[in-house]
């Protein structure tokens, strides 16, 4: 019986770990790293396991730290089962064919640049075509419905947990036999934390021997809820009397449903004006609110009851959805009074960087990042205070008001990490999924365990 790890190793990003156990290799997550270039470089190296070998892929959610180097993982040759929730299945879709198709955009940018300046340097292909990612779905197998067991193979069997993160999220509990030993495994996958108002909250972690968990936020605790959803407010009302726009790099799945509700909210109770004037422009987002309403399992009864009645808890009159590219150059225009919601949420990519590109050097204007921002990112770096950045190769004077509310967070803090690792009560605990300086930190908080920070490639016996 093994656990290997092959991503997210004293890192945020690429998350991929391995089990092995009763002849059966089991992959939970195959994630994309993200943030900088060096990083994208890493995403084309080998995985450090043969492809090939791998019978299941157990995906604990969709974001695409998690899911986007699954169609790698079937051009490089893999023909098991992926097994995920129905939401999971759906999110993941449109994740992955949105960054097959960033990839392909990538490669077709470069190529033009390198044709302009008569580079004779090889264009690299893309990481993986559309036509990849279309085939990797064929690999989705039977859904996971949460805490109801799934035999994989005799002496492998899988329990998906809601985890509370976004739409479908879960954790995986393993629960393994082979020969004589046996052994449980808990990965938690990014857990999502109570109080949230459109998800269910997670569900109680089960005790196992060995936990395998993330660590994003473990050196800190989140603002409350509240006062972060009034700050918001602030920025918003502050930025238009000045004569601005509110630009809110959003993560597609979650956030921006949870802001579109709290905007909802805040019209209904005078906080906002009824005028206000909401873009969403990012056609993942407009799909992952669709998608949001059609998997009521997932949200809090109260928001479930109001959907299957017929209420649309999302839609207010100033609200737009554009999901044309000239719709969106079209916002460029916008002088004042629009709150604009694009992805990336670490700007790493997409149409947010227009819109920065046009509102950074704004004083009127605002910046409201509302999520986590790994470092060596645009996002990262302007929340730093960067006093100018370079978008599209242009200098961009930073002017415009910087605000990070992070009381929106997906992720628990460290308060919620360290409660839900003492339920577990795990004798082994790998840390992954964080910033090795955060998982140290973290590390020094845990009682009655054996603390693990394990590096990419490193194999232990369970
Ligand atoms: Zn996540």
């Amino acid at each position: 019986m093994k656990l290997s790890f092959y991503g997210a190793d004293r890192s945020v990003t690429g998350s991929c770990h391995m089990v092995e156990c009763a002849g059966k290799r089991v992959l939970i997550d195959c994630g994309l790293y993200q943030g900088s270039r060096e990083l994208d470089e890493e995403n084309s190296h080998p995985f450090g396991f043969d492809a090939a070998s791998v019978d299941y892929v157990l995906l604990t959610h969709a974001h695409l730290d998690h899911c986007g180097r699954l169609p790698l993982l079937s051009k490089r040759g893999f023909q098991g089962e992926i097994i995920t929730t129905a939401a999971s299945r759906e999110l993941a879709r449109l994740v992955m064919l949105d960054a097959a198709h960033l990839h392909e955009q990538d490669v077709s940018y470069r190529a033009r640049i390198a044709g302009r300046r008569a580079s004779t340097n090889q264009i690299m292909a893309p990481l993986y075509s559309v036509a990849d990612a279309l085939r990797s779905f064929d690999h989705f197998g039977r859904p996971a419905v949460y805490d109801v067991p799934i035999e994989l193979a005799a002496g492998v069997r899988a329990t998906f947990i809601n985890a509370g993160h976004i739409l479908g999220s879960a954790s995986i509990y393993l629960q393994l036999t082979e020969g004589s030993q046996q052994s449980t495994v808990l990965f938690s996958g990014d857990l999502g934390k109570s109080g949230g108002p459109l998800l269910r909250d997670p569900t109680k972690p089960p005790a196992a021997a060995n936990v395998v968990m993330e660590t994003t936020y473990g050196d800190r605790l989140h603002k409350p809820l509240g006062p972060s959803i009034e700050e918001f407010y602030d920025a918003v009302t502050n930025t238009f009397k000045g004569g601005g726009n509110v630009i809110v790099p959003t993560f597609a799945l979650e956030r921006a449903q949870e802001l579109l509700y709290f905007i909802n909210q805040g019209i209904d109770h005078d906080r906002l004006t009824k005028s206000t004037q909401v873009f969403v422009d990012s056609p993942m987002a407009i799909s992952a609110t669709e998608i949001m309403q059609h998997h009521l399992e997932g949200l809090k009864p109260e928001i479930a009851k109001r959907i299957q009645d017929g209420h649309d808890p999302f839609h207010f009159p100033g609200l737009h959805f554009t999901r044309e590219s000239a719709e969106s150059a079209a916002l460029n225009m916008i002088p004042a009074g629009a709150i604009i919601m694009a992805g990336s949420g670490m700007c790493t990519g997409g149409r947010v960087r227009h819109h920065l590109k046009h509102n950074l050097w704004r004083p009127e204007s605002s910046i409201v990042f509302v999520g986590y921002a790994a470092s060596g990112t645009l996002a990262r770096r302007i929340i730093d205070g960067a006093k100018e950045v370079n978008i599209f190769g242009e200098q961009i004077p930073v002017r415009a008001r910087i605000y990070t509310i992070n009381g929106f967070s997906a992720h628990a803090d460290q308060a919620e990490l360290l409660s839900w690792q003492k339920q577990t009560g795990a004798k082994r605990t790998f840390l992954v999924h964080g910033e090795e300086q955060t998982m140290r930190s973290f590390a020094t908080l845990l009682g009655d365990t054996r603390v693990e920070l394990p590096v990419p490639n490193q194999v232990f016996e369970l």
